[in-house]
């Protein structure tokens, strides 16, 4: 029996790593729960799963939560307030998993907490280890941590990696990668109309549901940019190692290409509940709710290569992984400031990429080789993202 720690459970990957744990509640045994402020669902959940442990971050609705709870069935369940008890319930003695499912930077310290803490670390939130890079990776080997991915190009990856390939060394015999993206909804959008795109449409990712974040940044491709970085340091490849294919069926997951001229795909449907399942049965597998794949519905599959122009965001990922040191946490950062914005209304969908690079241009890339480095520079870009967004609101 494993005790799992679920970071950003009210999200769309923590309901679906719910849905994954209450089929298998002889081998998982869930510990704690985190939400930002969705405490409603948080409450449902707590009632199907009852967890030991509930972090609530927002402290303006803490009160009330705290109170349901001691009135209800469930007043043994400990409920923790603020985002400094992520890391406490994610290092809990009795967690062997932990499901890192918070969207954005916030993610980062409980993530790297559980990483430091030698927990298994399931990880969904790519931003977390896209600002942080090497120390991510440098705290996982230090710990003798599994690091497992969830993303599901980089699970397919890890599928189709050799036997008993572990995240962040060597892919013996491996060329490249071959990472695969549905394009979004605006693969095929005149450029001349993306300014006019609003949120509703970014949001409605032809064959994935994901979070609002996550959605735009598809529709941006900065998600692939994201990424092709999470890539590099999970598989220890450098960015020339990583082609960004458009396949816009989404029935393969990604590719590796081996010396030998194999060409290995990992395929199914695009349900997120496969590839946690696969991380949370590794290095099993069991059974994940999913609709099997009828390969007699795959009529066809097509692939095509990137447009840099109309996907500025990609190539702007792979300007900061050129750049490296903490080009990389500017990039994220002003990547959040300006989706927020986007999704506000503030901003138009063209503007995301046109603020990230200016912040990238602005602010001085430095060695990236500890996390106050990293927090400073994840600061200082969304003083200036907001800057951008203010002067093009004046
Ligand atoms: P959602 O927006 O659906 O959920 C985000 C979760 O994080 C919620 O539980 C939310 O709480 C919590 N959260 C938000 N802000 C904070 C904060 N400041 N502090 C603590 N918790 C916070 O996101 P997704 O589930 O779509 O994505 C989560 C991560 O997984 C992202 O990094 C995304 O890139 C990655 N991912 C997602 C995929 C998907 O299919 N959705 C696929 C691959 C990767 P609350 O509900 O209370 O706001």
């Amino acid at each position: 029996m494993k005790g799992l720690c679920i970071l950003g459970a009210t999200g769309s990957i923590g309901v679906s790593t719910l849905d994954v744990a209450a089929r298998h509640p002889h081998l998982y045994k869930i510990v704690a729960l985190t939400a930002n402020s969705n405490t409603e669902l948080l409450f449902e959940q707590c009632l199907v799963h009852h967890p030991q442990h509930v972090v609530v971050v927002d402290k303006s609705k803490a009160e009330a939560f705290q109170e349901k709870i001691s009135a209800s069935s469930l007043a043994d369940i400990k409920v923790w307030v603020g985002s400094e008890a992520l890391e406490t319930v994610a290092t809990l003695k009795e967690v062997d998993s932990v499901m890192a499912a918070i969207v954005g930077a916030a993610g980062l310290l409980p993530s790297l907490a559980a990483a430091k803490a030698g927990k298994t670390v399931l990880l969904a939130n790519k931003e977390a280890l896209v600002m942080s890079g090497d120390i991510f990776m440098d705290a996982v080997t230090a710990s003798g941590a599994h690091l497992l991915p969830i993303d599901s190009e980089h699970n397919a990856i890890f599928q189709c990696m050799p036997a008993h390939y572990k995240t962040g060394t060597d892919g013996k015999q491996v060329r490249r990668i071959l990472l695969t993206a549905s394009g979004g909804p605006f693969r095929e959008l005149p450029i001349e109309q993306m300014a006019k795109v609003t949120p509703e449409q970014a949001v409605a990712h032809p064959n994935w549901d994901m979070g609002k974040k996550i959605s735009v940044d598809s529709a941006t491709m900065m998600n692939k940019g994201l990424e092709m970085i999470e890539a590099c340091l999970l598989f220890n490849m450098s960015p020339d190692q990583i082609q960004v294919v458009i396949h816009p069926q989404s029935v393969i997951h990604s590719m590796v290409d081996y010396v030998d001229g194999t060409v290995l795909a990992q395929m199914g449907n695009p349900d997120m509940r496969i590839p946690i399942a696969h991380a949370m049965a590794w290095p099993e597998r069991f059974e994940s709710g999913a609709k099997p794949l009828n390969i007699f519905d795959v009529r066809r599959m097509d692939f095509e290569e990137p447009n840099l122009e109309r996907f500025p965001c990609l190539r702007l990922a792979y300007k900061a992984i050129n750049a490296g040191g903490t080009m990389p946490t500017v990039l994220n950062a002003a990547n959040e400031i300006a989706v927020e914005a986007f999704l506000d209304k503030r901003i138009k969908f063209t503007d995301i990429p046109v603020i990230i690079e200016r912040c990238m241009d602005t602010i001085a890339v430095s060695v990236a080789d500890n996390l106050d480095v990293i927090l400073d520079h994840d600061r200082q870009a969304r003083v200036v993202a907001k800057q951008l967004i203010a002067d093009i609101l004046s």
